[in-house]
């Protein structure tokens, strides 16, 4: 049992899943790692169940907000069956066979990652709780999407703060791994789930890339942190002159040039540079290069808002310098993923470097992750991804 601080159950009042160590009153029968708890109110009424992770400053996620609701493998399978139900009617679902499955907090599962990569789904268990029910949840993915195949991403940072061990592998079946075939609007990636980044696709940018496909046409192209090259490839199929892609990992390049190799598109018109993409555009900027569409997709540089204003300097850096590189009338699409940066703070950094370029520029698009990764009410911190579609004058 967890018995809150008097006037700590408030976010619990709006349904939020977290409670922070500094909430907690009391904790009672001595509950260990993943075990399930009563969450009391300071007046000692049973408000909630939760998951208790004694390691980690989130010490309880909620399971249910109903008391009476009992928390066995029927519960995780009901919660599974709730998140895929509500991606069947996603469009994506149809056109291809790469969806997010399973969204955390989002989809009622804090801590649980799952994304479905054609016939294998790779799971992420990221907090104590979904560790504790892992066989349950596992034996219902396989049941419920009827892939056989699982393999396990448990390896992200997060995992420490929750003191749990990294762990990867196939956890159900077994396939090759470090190229799953998958196909998004009618185009052909293949995913390295073993070494990729995450696990191994950024699903959340898909419509993103689509809209990119869209406005490539005739177009000179730069697609700066390319990862295995999904926007670069997506702008090359819609019709863009030219691609320059900037990655700095070998092995995700290797990827981008057998994804290149895997479509109908000509690979005489992409050239993959291996590089760092701040010093790089610097390089690019001083030989004078061109270009009319500009997508910066980099990793999250600040993952809390402590890390808020180093990162802040990065984005401002990297998207100066593209701004610098286009032409008039060319576009700019550029994403943040940091969870410490809001979508506010993303475009008053993305004014200032249209300052400092010199250059006029408006916001004629947003962007946000595709619908397969949804942002529970409750729970805004769901919302990483923000990006805009900017036009230099
Ligand atoms: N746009 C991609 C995903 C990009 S993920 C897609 O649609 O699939 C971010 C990528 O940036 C990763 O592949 C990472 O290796 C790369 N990266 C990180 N820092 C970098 C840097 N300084 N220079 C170049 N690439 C970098």
């Amino acid at each position: 049992m967890i018995q809150l601080k008097a006037g700590r159950e408030k976010s619990l009042k709006r349904r939020h899943p977290w409670i922070f160590s500094g909430a907690v009153q009391k904790v009672a029968g001595n509950p260990g790692v993943g075990d399930t708890v009563e969450v009391k109110n300071s007046s000692g009424n049973v408000i909630a169940r939760a998951a208790y992770s004694p390691q980690s400053q989130i010490r309880g996620r909620i399971w249910t907000f109903d008391p009476a609701e009992e928390i066995d493998a029927a519960f995780f399978r009901n919660r599974v069956m709730r998140a895929l139900a509500m991606r069947e009617a996603l469009p994506a679902a149809k056109t291809g066979n790469a969806l997010r499955l399973v969204h955390g907090e989002s989809d009622a599962l804090p801590g649980l990652i799952v994304d479905r990569y054609a016939d294998v789904l790779v799971a992420q268990f990221l907090a104590a709780g979904v560790e504790r029910w892992r066989d349950p949840i596992l034996d219902a993915l396989v049941e419920l999407t009827g892939c056989e195949a699982i393999y396990e991403r448990s390896d992200a940072d997060t995992r420490k703060l929750e003191g749990l061990e990294p762990r990867a592998g196939f956890v159900r079946g077994n396939r090759l791994a470090s190229r799953c075939p998958i196909i998004e609007y009618g185009l052909n990636f293949k995913v390295d789930v073993e070494q990729g980044q995450k696990t191994g696709f950024f699903l959340d940018q898909r419509e993103n890339r689509q809209r990119v496909r869209a406005l490539a046409q005739g177009r000179e192209v730069l697609d700066g942190f390319s990862y295995t090259g999904g926007f670069a490839i997506n702008a090359l199929a819609g019709g863009a002159k030219r691609v320059v892609a900037i990655e700095s990992s070998g092995p995700s390049l290797e990827v981008a040039r057998e994804n290149v190799a895997a479509n109908a598109v000509d690979p005489e018109k992409i050239e993959f540079i291996e590089a760092d993409v701040f010093a790089h555009l610097r390089k690019l900027r001083d030989a004078g290069a061109q270009f009319d569409l500009a997508v910066l997709d980099p990793p999250k540089f600040a993952p809390t808002a402590a890390q808020a204003k180093n990162a802040a300097r990065a984005y401002k850096d990297i998207n100066l310098l593209a701004l610098k590189l286009l032409r008039p009338g060319g576009l700019l699409a550029t994403f943040s993923c940091s969870g410490g940066v809001d979508a506010g703070l993303f475009q008053s950094i993305v004014a200032g470097a249209a300052l400092d370029a010199g250059a006029q520029a408006k916001i004629v698009e947003r962007f946000s992750a595709a619908a397969d990764h949804p942002v529970a009410l409750e729970f805004p911190e769901g919302e990483y991804l923000k990006g805009l579609l900017v036009l230099k004058g």
